[in-house]
């Protein structure tokens, strides 16, 4: 019983709304709720006994890590934000994944240190409120400026001799 693997599963069978792109290591996909825009979450392709980074052998790390940045540099370049945010939790799915936030200024209102700082600060239920599901439409439109940006940023790296995906 694990979310993450049950939405890879999603995914495998063309099922899955919010993907984006398959990596080599992993699924690009879009976040459920989109208070921050362009949330966007890398999730290991295995689930197994990694849970956590040093678990994976060396190279597998760094294919790993390098997809993760690859992700970060899309959404920056897909929703121009003012800042990435991420994290690698596990607390709820010890499923490695990636939560890659778009930040922007005054994006948690007045909540934090005068409205600065971590997501974790803005209250759980406004973030998940339904009012922050994106239209079909919306999620579309997302979809394919991130899975652009994407494109684009593989194919720099690729030009630059370090071979991803
Ligand atoms: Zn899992």
């Amino acid at each position: 019983m694990c979310l993450i693997c049950d939405r890879i599963a999603m995914i495998q069978r063309g099922e899955n709304p919010y993907f984006v792109k398959e990596l080599k290591t992993g699924y690009v996909v879009l976040g459920d709720h989109q208070h921050f825009p362009g949330y966007t979450l890398f999730l290991y392709k295995t689930h197994g006994d990694k849970s956590e980074l040093f678990h994976l052998d060396l190279p597998e790390r760094t294919a790993f890590l390098q997809e993760m940045t690859l992700v970060a540099q899309a959404v920056d370049a897909a929703f121009a934000p003012d800042k990435i945010n991420y994290e690698l939790l596990g607390m709820g799915d010890a499923h490695l994944h990636w939560h890659i936030f778009p930040r922007r200024s005054g994006d948690i209102g007045s909540y934090g240190n005068r409205g600065v700082g971590p997501v974790w600060w803005y209250p759980m239920e406004k973030m998940y409120d339904d009012a922050n599901r994106p239209t079909k439409e919306e999620l579309a439109d997302m979809k394919r400026r991130l899975l652009s940006a994407l494109e684009r940023v593989i194919a720099a790296r690729n030009g630059d001799g370090q071979a991803i995906g």
